[in-house]
């Protein structure tokens, strides 16, 4: 029987130790936290979206192929994912419609972190909690994984799921990129991925509370990202859903991988020509009151004073040039932004382990054969939507399905080299 080590039950080691147990190998679940999947349990606002209702796999973002991304992912597609959770482990999933975004119809992220610690014990993986993984090393016949006491545990193949840098009271301080980068792999930078924005900006600063959807484009030389969602001015910024989808663009700009990126944003659904009709110049109204179905007031109120028209200023009297300033704002405004929360709060690491460093359809490095990688180690992440525990439970069974076959695949080679 093979003896698979799994490193990390968050997500993605989680369910790489279940197919990995299911697949009929003696499987170890190592864990350094007392309870594991703890990024599970604070997700989703503690309601854990699970996944996506809907996938767009353009909105991955990797520096690796796009397209191995696209093929690792596919090797588990969402109406299975789904199943599995519903029809194996029974919790329901109910989507969220407005999002998109699939909640177990319960809303405890709780009951799908221990749903699945259970599911796998239930295939008799066994768990080490508390157990701190400090090196990981090939050896002449299988792996052997040191602990922090000491200890070594030796097994058949090894699964690393050790995950990425952000939130790293959760567990996860990026000790795996160090011993796959030691083992000769190629790592991408890593940056701080779906994390807020700060800004030096005392107008938006009044405006701390208001939210509201937007759209928002961030661009650098080297990068670019459009999304459509919720907006939060925050104390030291903003926040919300469409500011974390584009926030790595203004990350990489801040940390000098990429030119420093500009933030555009069209505060309304409405474009330049329904503004230059929503603005004509006629009527008593004044500029205030046609925007203030659009806006809420005190945004309104900065805009305004940002595109130098005064509030109180008749549509009638509206002159062209203050006409095509506010358009100008109101459609493409510029978002100062002077940094990022980085990893504190970022909900996932960009970068991390070139795609072409695994072998696609078994996620086993290409460097040091019997060691299976998954999850946030990995260089690619997705939008908020349950984008990102999609990537984490694909890669995470295709790695454990892989691990458990490893001797089987192994003896063969040596019996068959060519
Ligand atoms: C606040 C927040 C909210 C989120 N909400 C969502 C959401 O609603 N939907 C979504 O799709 N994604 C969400 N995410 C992202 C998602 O949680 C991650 O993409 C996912 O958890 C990554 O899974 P992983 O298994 O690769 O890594 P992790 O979940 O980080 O798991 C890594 C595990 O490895 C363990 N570990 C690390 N080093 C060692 C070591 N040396 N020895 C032993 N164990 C070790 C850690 O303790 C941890 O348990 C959220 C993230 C955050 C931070």
């Amino acid at each position: 029987m093979t003896r698979v080590l799994v490193i990390g039950a968050g997500a993605a080691g989680s369910m790489a130790a279940v197919f990995a147990a299911t697949a009929g190998a003696e499987t170890v679940l190592i864990e350094r936290t007392r309870d594991g999947g703890r990024k599970i349990l604070i997700s989703g606002g503690g309601r854990c979206n699970v996944l996506p209702a809907r996938v767009d796999e353009s909105r991955f973002v990797t520096d690796s192929s796009p397209n191995v991304l696209r093929k690792m992912l596919r090797a588990w597609p969402l109406a299975e994912q789904r199943s599995f959770f519903e029809q194996t482990l029974g919790i329901p999933l109910v989507e969220e419609v407005e999002s998109a975004k699939l909640f177990p119809a319960s809303h405890k992220a709780r009951d799908v972190r221990d749903g699945l610690l259970q599911y796998a014990t239930s295939k008799g993986v066994q768990l080490r909690m508390q157990s701190r993984v400090t090196g990981i090393s090939p050896e002449r016949s299988g792996w052997g994984v040191t602990l922090e006491d000491g200890e070594g545990i030796q097994g058949d193949a090894v699964v690393l799921a050790t995950g990425g840098l952000s939130v790293p009271n959760t567990g996860s301080d990026g000790a795996g990129l160090g011993f796959l980068a030691a083992l000769g792999h190629e790592i991408h930078p890593t940056y701080a991925a779906l994390t807020p924005l700060t800004a030096d900006a005392p107008a938006f600063a009044a405006l701390s509370g208001v939210s509201l959807p937007v759209t928002l484009t961030a661009r650098s030389a080297a990068h670019a990202s459009r999304a459509q969602g919720g907006f939060l001015f925050t104390h030291h910024g903003y926040s919300g859903p469409s500011v974390l989808d584009v926030s790595h663009v203004a990350v990489r700009g801040h940390l000098g991988q990429a030119p420093r990126a500009r933030i555009e944003v069209q505060w309304t659904a409405l474009g330049d020509a329904e503004w230059e009709k929503a603005l004509a110049p006629h009527g008593a109204r004044t500029v205030t009151g046609a925007l203030r179905n659009a806006l809420p007031d005190r945004l309104a109120a900065v805009l305004l004073d940002q595109a130098q028209v005064d509030a109180t200023r008749v549509l009638a009297e509206l002159r062209r040039d203050e006409r095509r300033r506010l358009v100008d704002v109101l459609v493409r405004g510029e978002l100062p932004c002077t940094g990022d929360e980085g990893y504190r709060k970022a909900e996932v690491t960009g970068g991390g382990v070139a795609l072409g460093e695994v072998h696609a359809a078994t996620l086993e490095s290409r460097r040091h054969p019997g060691l299976f990688l998954c999850g946030e180690v990995l260089d690619a992440f997705g939008p908020i939507g349950g984008y990102n525990f999609l990537w984490a439970w694909a890669t995470g069974r295709a790695a454990g399905i892989a691990a458990a076959a490893h001797r089987a695949r192994a003896a063969a080679i040596t019996a068959n080299p060519a």
